[in-house]
C-alpha cells in the first residue's frame, strides 16, 4: 500500500513537472507578447508589423560595397528601436506614405568591411566605436508613396557627397519638403537625425546600447 502511494505521488509529480515545462516553452518561444521580453533584445521587425517595405541593400551586391555582405535580407533591431519605428510609420501611413528600409541593425564586422574602404567618419561609424547600427539603434530609412514609389529625396541612398546633407540648400522645393516630411516625424518619435545622411536615423536612447556582432538566423 506504501508502495502504491509513492507511485501514486512519483505520477503526479511528472505530470505536473512536465505540463509546466510545456507552459515555460511556449511563454519563451513566442513572440506575440512583446511585454515578455526586455526592451534591448533583438528582434525581427517583420514579426510586429507588416507595413514596411524593404530594400535591404546589404543582402544584394547594390550598395557601395559592391558585395552580399547579409545572408538575407532580414531587418533585426532591438524592440524598443521596433516600438518607436512602428509608431513613426503609423504616422506616415496617415499621410499617405510609408517607411522602406535599406538597413537596420548590422554586425561589427560588416562595419569593418566599410570602414576598409570607406574610412571618413563622415559616411562611415569607425568600427574602434561602434556605429549605432551595430548597436541595434539605427535604421537607413525612405518613404514611398501609395503606389510603392520612392519619394525624390535629392540623392540615391548611400550617395557619398555634401548633396545627402541635410545642410545643403541647392535642392528643390519638393526634395526639400520631402527630406523634412521624413525628418519632422523621425524626430517626434524619439529619433535624431545625422547631418551628412538624409537617410539615417538614430534612436536617442541606443547610445549607451552596448555594440554587437552577433548575426540573425535566415530561414
Ligand atoms: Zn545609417
Amino acid at each position: 500500500m506504501i508502495i502504491t502511494l509513492k507511485k501514486i505521488s512519483l505520477i503526479l509529480f511528472l505530470v505536473v513537472f512536465l505540463s509546466c515545462k510545456s507552459q515555460i516553452t511556449a511563454i519563451s518561444t513566442s513572440k506575440e507578447i512583446p511585454s515578455s521580453i526586455g526592451d534591448t533584445t533583438f528582434v525581427n521587425l517583420k514579426d510586429y508589423s507588416s507595413d514596411f517595405v524593404y530594400d535591404m541593400k546589404y543582402a544584394t551586391d547594390d550598395n557601395f560595397l559592391k558585395a552580399k555582405v547579409y545572408d538575407c535580407a532580414e531587418c533585426y533591431l532591438r524592440l524598443k528601436t521596433v516600438r518607436a519605428l512602428v509608431v513613426a510609420n503609423q504616422e506616415f501611413i496617415k499621410k499617405g506614405y510609408r517607411i522602406k528600409l535599406f538597413d537596420c541593425y548590422r554586425p561589427l564586422d560588416i562595419q569593418k568591411k566599410m570602414w576598409e574602404i570607406v574610412p571618413n567618419p563622415e559616411y562611415v561609424a569607425d568600427p574602434a566605436k561602434g556605429s549605432i547600427h551595430n548597436r541595434g539603434g539605427a535604421v537607413d530609412i525612405t518613404l514611398v508613396n501609395k503606389r510603392g514609389r520612392e519619394l525624390d529625396m535629392g540623392t540615391k541612398f548611400d550617395f557619398f557627397g555634401i548633396e545627402a546633407s541635410h545642410a545643403y540648400e541647392n535642392l528643390s522645393q519638393k526634395v526639400k519638403d520631402n527630406r523634412m516630411l521624413l525628418k519632422s516625424i523621425m524626430l517626434e518619435n524619439g529619433f535624431n537625425s545625422f547631418d551628412s545622411e538624409w537617410w539615417h536615423y538614430n534612436l536617442k536612447s541606443a547610445l549607451m546600447d552596448v555594440v554587437s556582432n552577433e548575426k540573425w538566423k535566415c530561414n
